[in-house]
């Protein structure tokens, strides 16, 4: 594919942080875009520690609430924080692991093929303006990037494992998102 902001699956405007925490998709495919959140510790934001975490860096004696996280492989492809900077951990061209146990359509495996993004939040936070600005600017060009991705496969982590995961929650602006794209 030619588009000027991709290369081998990374987004140039976006602050390169290469994860060890991904492998290959089996089917090279990418089809589905799940919308996350995520803070540490719950409900702080602008720590250092969500990077740390998909790094593999994290220390899990600097919170309490860390010790869970002990020896957890986790990554996403993007995480945008409040102030709506933009990282990117793999390259969407890879397999992140960011749905765990998860069906979208009866297709189970979700990180098979899809792309995930992380928001700087919680359920009931809300989300910055800067964080709707730059998920709608990077989901329009995943879109022309990868041209299976389309409005009806944009979901949200809730909607492929439900009862188990609840974001990016209530707080999430479905209707103000999707009607940008
Ligand atoms: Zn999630």
């Amino acid at each position: 594919m030619v588009d000027k902001d991709w290369f081998d699956g990374w987004y140039r405007p976006a602050r390169k942080s290469p994860s060890p925490h991904f492998n290959a998709r089996p089917q090279s495919e990418v089809s589905l875009l799940v919308i996350h959140n995520i803070s540490l510790p719950a409900g702080c934001f602008g720590w250092p520690y969500i990077e740390q975490l998909f790094l593999g860096t994290l220390d899990c004696q600097a919170d309490a609430s860390f010790a869970d996280l002990h020896g957890l492989e986790v990554s996403a492809h993007f995480l945008i924080r409040r102030d709506g900077e933009l990282v990117q951990f793999v390259s969407c061209d890879e397999r992140a692991w960011h749905a765990g146990v998860s069906s979208f359509e009866g297709r189970t495996g979700c990180n098979d093929f899809a792309v995930g993004i992380e928001l700087e939040g919680t359920d009931t936070s809300g989300f910055s303006d800067a964080q709707y600005q730059q998920l709608q600017q990077l989901s329009r060009s995943l879109m022309n990037c990868y041209p299976k991705i389309v409005k009806a496969r944009i979901v949200g982590h809730s909607d492929i494992a439900p009862g188990r995961k609840t974001d990016p929650g209530s707080g999430f602006d479905w209707q103000r998102y999707l009607t940008a794209l």
